[in-house]
């Protein structure tokens, strides 16, 4: 499949291997692996739109919550993979060779979006290659603060419906998001009912607020799953409608929310809107399985090349 724009990096300049002493002691053998994949795409590396950093008390109650199964995990034994230091963690995506991550993080409550923007900046700030990321609520003041995170720089927000229990419809967030679509900076949303439904979650309420806000630069986390159909038809709809990758395909999803295999051809028509994300450092398997599932779709190498880099180069204007 060809996609438009895609840019060439099957150059004979070969991208530099980290020399550095991998981060975490024993993960040498990963980060080869990793390196071994997009290598042999020809691509400078990966560009991955789903990570999770946030503050570490926050990622601790994360954690934990994952750890007791908590009822929006679907109550599915999930152990986190990757539990480091924050520090640890970024350098491990430096040593896969991940050249832009994000930094997903979202409130349960209001009060909370512009304590955890705040301290979004300051993570920017200290960590190569993270995109500054921002979050917002429903909550009175939400675009004021929204403003203030754009101003500052933010490069992508996070919104999860499904945690934060609110309509994306809500009117409280309208000046937001068409503040978002007039400044085009991309929204990871968390819209599908998957591990477990929410209140509003689903292609209804997001849809909702697409048809008032059209050229919103949505990007729906996890393919929607598992309603993986209807947000398919959200972004054939809209054309400013991306899709994540995050745990799509990989063996943990297939056998809770299995991708439907006639959905396929869509998936590859859609291939230069596809971007791919990983949900670092929760998940419940190694780094390079989510990487081997998109392999594995046998959509070949000009549709990964686009997935795994160069759709969200160019959606971030990075070089
Ligand atoms: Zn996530």
């Amino acid at each position: 499949m060809i996609v438009n724009g895609m840019t060439d990096h099957r150059s004979p300049q070969k991208p530099r291997i980290g020399s550095a002493e991998p981060a975490v002691p024993g993960r040498g053998a990963e980060a080869l692996e990793v390196r071994r994949f997009w290598e042999g795409l020809g691509l400078p590396g990966l560009i991955d739109v789903h990570t999770h950093f946030m503050p570490e008390r926050v990622l601790r109650k994360v954690w934990a919550y994952f750890d007791a199964l908590g009822p929006l995990t679907g109550g599915v034994e999930w152990p986190i993979t990757y539990r480091a230091e924050e520090r640890e963690r970024a350098d491990l995506l430096r040593d896969f060779g991940v050249r832009a991550f994000t930094a997903m993080l979202y409130p349960h409550k209001p009060g909370m979006a512009r304590w955890l923007n705040d301290w979004a900046v300051g993570f920017a700030g200290r960590t190569p290659g993270c995109l500054h990321t921002a979050t917002l609520f429903p909550e009175p003041g939400v675009e004021t603060y929204v403003r203030e995170a754009v101003d500052a720089g933010a490069r992508v927000f996070k919104a999860h419906v499904q945690v934060g229990a609110y309509d994306p419809a809500d009117e409280l967030l309208d000046a937001a998001w068409g503040l978002l679509a007039e400044a085009a900076v991309p929204v990871v949303v968390h819209c599908g009912s998957g591990p477990a439904p929410g209140r509003h979650t689903g292609p209804g309420p997001i849809g909702r607020v697409l048809a008032r806000h059209p050229g919103l630069r949505l990007i729906v986390a996890h393919l929607g799953m598992p309603e993986y159909e209807d947000f398919l038809g959200l972004a054939e709809r809209y054309p400013q409608v991306r899709l994540d990758t995050t745990m799509a395909f990989t063996d943990f999803s297939e056998d809770l929310m299995p991708f439907p295999r006639g959905a396929l051809p869509r998936l590859a028509a859609l291939g230069d809107r596809v971007l791919l994300g990983s949900d670092f450092p929760n998940i419940p398997y190694p780094y390079v399985h989510q990487l081997h599932a998109l392999e594995r779709l046998g959509l070949g190498e000009e549709w990964l090349r686009a997935v795994c880099h160069d759709n969200a180069a160019k959606l971030f204007a990075l070089p």
